[in-house]
């Protein structure tokens, strides 16, 4: 029977025909004429989670532990575990994921598939950086053990693959050791682009973590001032405490979120977060990495009408002249942006094929979907994007076009030779117009 898929910007949905895969010995079937999918939590933006008019697997049941070295930091699991799953029970014993994203809500094959990236990727790189090896299943029912020595090449297309190489059953990752649970965290605001600048090579290096919240919901003389927020594990003996969770109603009315209530939040929180005067502070890790998942269901927020999320790299050495004539773009449009974050990756590379991370300035932005003129601003800020060497997400996006995909990943031909011919999916067909 098919079933309506929504992915986290709520503008697009499939319907599906959706199998839960709960076991790694349950015989998979794949069937003639159809097309498959394998899809972990959905917390994707846009449509590469999603299959419509086709299958979707669903691997949320398949999130058992394998086995784990409290010595090396090797870890492995099922594909369908969560990354929250994982943190509660490495924690307490001295480890930490090895990158993370801004939600523990992602399955570790999600994680792998879109290869993301974290506060950290200055130092670390990404996601894919960190796996060792992994299990994929194709469409021919072979199963095989993925890595660098072993099936390389599928190793390589399947980090940051969008779920078209085949399924990921499980994967073994390195972790991170850590000496407690806390974070020594600093906030320090600026003004602009030019400040942040400077204050991020400046203070990146010093911290494990780094990542800059921007005011781009005031269009007037504060508009693009920040907070960079950095902070490193620290010995503070602190324990790991859940933030405390709040829920958005399913059924908000889209009018409630308005560039008045917005613009009044983001003075509060510059305040809050301005206020420390750049002291440090130990902090619990997880409202450090996850500010987001103490509301749950925040994407409701934006009503039924939902909300686009564009993340683009654009390279560093411009001295930031790419990341102002973007922003400005979105000043002069008059569209606010109601969520704004600006992350350095650095220089070391990942292993996949068609990952997204590399090194530059990478900006995110939130856009309530407000119809036309919301569509015709990111068609801008795509284009611009691309036309000064940058690439679009998939895992966000929602809207570029072929060429724009293509710009963005100049290894898409090596990455084709890989993907498995029964696997597609709603973003794929978009931007390959296949
Ligand atoms: C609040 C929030 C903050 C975020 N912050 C960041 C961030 O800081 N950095 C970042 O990089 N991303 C970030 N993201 C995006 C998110 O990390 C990615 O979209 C991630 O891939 C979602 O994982 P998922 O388990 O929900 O996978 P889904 O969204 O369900 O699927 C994502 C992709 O993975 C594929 N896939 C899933 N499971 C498998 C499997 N077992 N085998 C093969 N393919 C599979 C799917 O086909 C699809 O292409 C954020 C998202 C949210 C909602």
């Amino acid at each position: 029977m098919l079933q309506t898929v929504t992915s986290w910007g709520r503008t697009i949905t499939a319907d599906s025909f959706v199998h839960r895969i709960n076991w790694r010995t349950q015989p998979i079937i794949f069937e003639a004429g159809r097309s498959y999918l394998p899809v972990g939590a959905l917390r994707s933006y846009g449509d590469c989670c999603l299959n419509d008019k086709s299958a979707v697997f669903d691997l949320a049941g398949l999130n058992r532990f394998i086995s784990f070295n409290r010595e090396t930091g090797e870890l492995e699991c099922e594909a369908g575990i969560s990354l929250r799953k994982i943190s509660d029970i490495i924690v307490p014993q001295g480890w930490f994921l090895p990158v993370t994203p801004g939600t523990q809500w992602v399955t570790l094959g999600g994680a792998i598939a879109n290869d993301v990236h974290g506060k950290n990727h200055h130092k670390e790189g990404s996601f894919g950086c960190a796996v060792l090896e992994l299990e994929l299943l194709r469409s021919n029912g072979e199963k095989l053990r993925c890595s660098r020595s072993q099936n390389n090449g599928l190793f390589r297309a399947t980090i940051g693959g969008l779920g078209l190489t085949g399924i990921i059953l499980s994967a073994k990752i390195k972790l991170k050791k850590i000496s407690s649970a806390g974070i020594t965290a600093q906030n320090i605001p600026f003004s602009g682009l030019d400040e942040y600048l400077e204050l991020s090579a400046r203070v990146s290096p010093q911290y494990e973590y780094t990542v800059a919240w921007l005011d781009c919901a005031n269009l007037g003389a504060k508009f693009g001032r920040g907070i960079l927020m950095c902070g490193s594990h620290d010995d503070s003996g602190c324990k790991p405490r859940s933030s405390r969770r709040f829920s958005v109603p399913e059924k908000m009315p889209s009018w409630l979120l308005n560039n008045f209530l917005i613009g009044r939040f983001n003075e509060v929180y510059h305040f809050v977060k301005s206020r420390s005067g750049g002291r440090t502070t130990s902090i619990p890790y997880e409202p450090f990495f996850y500010p987001l998942d103490a509301l749950h269901n925040w994407n409701a927020l934006y009503g039924k009408q939902g909300f686009f999320q564009l993340q683009f790299v654009v390279p560093q050495h411009d001295n930031g002249k790419a990341l102002k004539e973007i922003l400005e773009e979105v000043r002069r449009s008059g569209t606010p942006s109601y969520l704004a974050v600006l992350k350095d990756l650095g220089p070391l590379a990942s292993p996949g094929i068609l990952s997204f991370p590399r090194e530059g300035h990478t900006l995110c932005l939130d856009f309530a979907n407000r119809g036309r003129p919301t569509a015709q601003l990111l068609s801008r800020l795509n284009k611009m994007a691309i036309e000064r060497g940058g690439a679009i997400y998939p895992a966000k996006d929602a809207t570029m076009l072929p060429a724009e995909f293509a710009a963005s990943y100049p290894t898409l031909e090596e990455f084709i030779r890989y993907r498995d011919p029964k696997f597609s999916s709603s973003f794929w067909r978009r931007v390959t117009s296949a």
